[in-house]
């Protein structure tokens, strides 16, 4: 029998069982893919590191003596999508058997599960990525059922034995998040390090865009900093074990705009390589509680339990929630919002320094820290009433790192509540104060953040209360925010119909901030 098998841009998972023997029966390939690129418009580093990795891992795949079929986007301008040429490569090639690695995409899950190939067998796998296999993601989620993040967490540390001594977490804590929430001072500055870029020619892919008129946005300087093989991913994950976990969790909540590398900090930058799958989230929490145990004193409990949440934690959970939500998540917008983005998502022309900032880095990087794409870009969305829809495709659209089944259940979510409540307990809403709290940005921005009320107002402060105003019905009985409707309901009440106001005139022109 002759075989076909499939590898998607996410699917680039060296370490797969399929790789284990080498057949010459079996052919792979790798499709730069039109469909890929209509679905949503993205930045133009996305779209280049996945072709890159695409070309990289099929030669590594030759290398080691498989037969590769590397399509790129002349060859496959003539199928209209991939079932098409899936159809006709199993002709040409006198297929037998189909097989593909299980999309982590509902969408693509879909088009997958309705081919019409003409072989006698097709065969789904999984891609052999996560750490919780698939099956039994039904054991710890349920549709329309809120699931708390911490309670998932700890389970998954148990099950997979992750930082415990025994029955009990090490250290005798699950969290450290207190721990967490420290600012960048003045003179914490100079230590943070410089990223750790790579280069690459990229000129052919570029190329190729063009001549097929890929629309995108976005800048690319003349090599990608991302890494795009698992060399460069694994180089990565030392250097971060070096140079940033020390301090990851003490300053992941931090912004400033004060440093050159202020875009990055101390974070690992690793989601695009764990999206594609070049790098498996074992391999980075292993590497990484191996750097704490070789060096405690550097990198302590709280700097490594703080990653591991993110791995372990997060990143397992807002899949689960994706895959028994999906497909109806995509459709929810509990806070029925309906607003359209500002010009400057696409452009960072704001007078708003935190979001200028925010937006440019994205533009610019194709990245954002977490608490930047929270509480800084996702919190004005949420504040401002913008369509769940828009915020997705923005989202999807400009991280490197944006695959929907993760790009989703933050976004749509933890960020915008549009899920109900479903992955956050409480709406991530808040006013000027704490972006003033957890970053430098205030000082040099135009709005003055301590005032509510007045031209130059931060207007993070009127949405904010506008935000609860609006929103009583649903949030005023929630016991997490009731300290929030006491404080509205005791502010002066001239102040607070100002406030209001002033809210409605900024919604009235959002433009214009
Ligand atoms: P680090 O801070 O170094 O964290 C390490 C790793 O933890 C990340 O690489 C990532 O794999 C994982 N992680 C951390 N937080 C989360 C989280 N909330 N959900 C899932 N994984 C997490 N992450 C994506 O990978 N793709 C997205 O499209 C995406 N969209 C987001 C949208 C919003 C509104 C928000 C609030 C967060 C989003 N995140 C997304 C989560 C997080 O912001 C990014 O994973 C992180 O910023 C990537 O940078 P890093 O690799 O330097 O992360
Ligand atoms: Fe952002 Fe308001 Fe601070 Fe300006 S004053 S940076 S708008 S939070």
């Amino acid at each position: 029998t002759k075989t076909l098998r499939l590898i998607l841009g996410d699917q680039l998972n060296a370490s797969h069982s399929w790789y284990r023997e080498v057949d010459d029966s079996v052919i792979y390939v790798l499709a730069e893919l039109h469909q890929e690129q209509q679905y949503v418009k993205h930045h133009v580093q996305k779209i280049v590191a996945f072709f890159l990795s695409m070309q990289r891992f099929a030669e590594a795949l030759r290398q080691a003596g498989h037969q590769v079929l590397l399509l790129d986007l002349d060859d496959t301008a003539e199928f209209v999508d991939l079932p098409a040429l899936l159809a006709e490569l199993c002709k040409r090639h006198h297929i037998d058997c189909l097989e593909y690695q299980r999309p982590d995409e509902y969408r693509l899950v879909e088009q997958m599960r309705s081919l019409d190939v003409p072989v006698a067998s097709i065969n789904e796998v999984d891609t052999e990525h996560f750490y919780l296999p698939f099956d039994e993601i039904d054991d710890y989620f349920s549709a329309d059922t809120a699931v708390r993040m911490e309670t998932f967490y700890r389970k998954m540390r148990a099950r997979f034995d992750v930082l415990m001594d025994d029955a009990e977490p090490l250290g005798g804590q699950w969290n450290f998040d207190a721990d967490n929430r420290n600012k960048l001072k003045q003179s914490d500055l100079a230590d943070i390090p410089a990223a750790l870029l790579f280069e690459s020619n990229i000129q052919p892919i570029l190329s190729r865009l063009e001549r097929h008129n890929i629309e995108y946005f976005g800048v690319i300087d003349n090599g990608l900093s991302w890494p795009t093989s698992r060399q460069e991913a694994r180089q990565l994950l030392a250097f971060f074990c070096a140079h940033c976990l020390p301090k990851f969790g003490r300053f992941q909540d931090a912004m400033t705009a004060k440093s050159d590398s202020a875009w990055s900090l101390y974070h690992s930058r690793l989601s695009f390589a764990l999206n594609a799958k070049i790098i498996d989230p074992k391999t980075v929490i292993t590497k990484a509680i191996e750097a704490h145990r070789a060096r405690p004193d550097e990198i302590d409990l709280a700097q490594i339990e703080g990653f591991v949440r993110q791995i372990l934690g997060w990143r397992e959970f807002v899949r689960g929630i994706y895959w028994v939500n999906m497909p109806t998540y995509s459709e929810r917008n509990a806070l029925e919002a309906s607003n359209a983005l500002p010009a400057y998502f696409w452009n960072g022309e704001t007078k708003m320094r935190c979001m200028q900032f925010s937006l440019g880095q994205s533009l610019e990087h194709a990245y954002a820290h977490h608490i930047q794409r929270l509480m800084v870009i996702g919190n004005f969305c949420l504040l401002t009433g913008m369509h769940p829809d828009a915020v997705d495709a923005w989202y999807l659209g400009v991280y490197i790192d944006a695959i929907e089944w993760v790009e989703m259940p933050n976004t749509r979510g933890m960020c915008q509540f549009s899920d109900g409540g479903l992955v956050a307990s409480k709406p991530y809403a808040a006013s000027g104060s704490y972006i003033n709290r957890m970053s430098d940005y205030c000082g040099d921005c135009h709005y003055a953040v301590k005032k509510k009320v007045g031209e130059d107002a931060c207007p993070f402060n009127s949405l904010y209360w506008h935000f609860m105003h609006r929103h009583r019905d649903r949030f005023g009985n929630n016991p997490r925010i009731g300290m929030v409707y006491r404080n509205l309901d005791k502010m002066d009440e001239a102040l607070r119909a100002e406030t209001l106001e002033r809210a409605e005139v900024l919604m009235a022109d959002l433009d214009s901030l």
